[in-house]
């Protein structure tokens, strides 16, 4: 990837996931350096760092502040640690607080949730566990790190005049991005990425109180409010630098429309469980990658729904979906 040289600096590290190597950016502040997010917590990607900082000939006690995209631990993964030994604090938007400091309160309300959410639209019982494992694997590669602040759309990056914080939400609801009106340069973490789609995942709400957001609905309101801005270069968390960010955000835009009306034309058969609906589109992951693909599916159902193509029938406390005009 090409860097503004000296003002900010890209390292990747590997990650065990489907997604491949992750970059991390690192900007040099008034008062230090700026990690923008972290890498899982393995110790390739903490060796990595290591490195990165011995070649750039400075410490831990050199980074000022770690900012995190969003709460995934291949972002996420190493904050405590790095904030442990860097004395370093942390910031994330405000709704990627109770993930990063897995409170627990939060995290018993994500399960109940996840269990209902599958439970009424037709997933096995014997795939439930599927939210436990997912609690499993948040543990397994982050550890609890306490935010120190949080960061709102339009905030300027402390240490950093001329960025800005962007809030972009739909991949999470808690999606921000670093943007430097100057450059036209935007660190896009996983809001958009050049070789593949990215998932708008399906999250509760924070409280019990409100209602489930609709993830790809509010990804595309995201994606057109970013395409209003003059940027001319995003560098995201994974793959290569999106030189035509307008012409991508177009094409992702456009796929999402696509995706919507294949679902749409497999609902003239007749009713179907977003369960049933994913293992026809995604006949061959559909079990091992299920949180995913149910997430891409009830989205575009979530979508169909908004534009009045199909309509929610609720028997038995399953939700199946059926064309409109049927
Ligand atoms: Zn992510
Ligand atoms: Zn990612």
């Amino acid at each position: 990837m090409s860097i503004i040289p000296s003002i900010l600096e890209c390292l990747t590290v590997p990650t065990p996931f489907n997604v491949g190597p992750i970059h991390i950016f690192w900007l040099k502040g008034e008062d230090g350096w700026t990690l923008v997010d972290t890498g899982p917590k393995t110790s390739d990607a903490l060796s990595g760092i290591e490195r990165f900082m011995q070649t750039h000939k400075f410490g831990f006690e050199d980074i000022a502040r770690i900012v995190l995209t969003h709460q995934h631990v291949d972002h996420s993964g190493l904050a405590a640690v790095i904030a442990e030994k860097s004395g370093a604090s942390i910031l994330a938007h405000e709704g990627a607080v109770p993930y990063i400091e897995r409170d627990s309160a939060f995290m018993n309300w994500h399960h109940e949730f996840f269990h209902r959410l599958y439970r009424e639209n037709g997933v096995p019982e014997e795939m439930l566990s599927t939210v436990e494992r997912f609690q499993e694997m948040m543990d397994m590669y982050a550890d609890p790190a306490f935010v120190h602040g949080t960061l709102a759309d339009g905030d300027e990056l402390p240490g950093h005049p001329g960025w800005k914080v962007v809030y972009t939400p739909g991949h999470t609801q808690n999606h921000i991005a670093l943007y430097c009106e100057e450059d036209g340069l935007m660190l896009s973490g996983d809001f958009l990425i050049q070789e593949i789609s990215s998932n708008a995942f399906i999250e509760p709400a924070l409280t019990r109180e409100e209602e489930r957001p609709k993830p790809l609905l509010v990804y595309r309101d995201t994606l057109c409010r970013i395409a209003s801005m003059p940027i001319q270069r995003m560098l995201s968390a994974h793959g290569s630098e999106i030189n035509d960010p307008k012409g991508l955000i177009q094409l992702r835009l456009q796929r999402q429309e696509e995706r919507a009306t294949r679902i749409a034309a497999l609902l003239e058969e007749g009713p179907l469980t977003a369960f049933e609906l994913s293992a026809r589109l995604f006949p061959k992951v559909y079990k091992k990658e299920m949180p995913l693909t149910f997430s891409e599916t009830l989205g575009h159902l979530d979508l169909l729904e908004r534009t009045e193509r199909v309509q929610r029938i609720v028997c038995d406390g399953i939700v199946r979906y059926q064309c409109q005009n049927k």
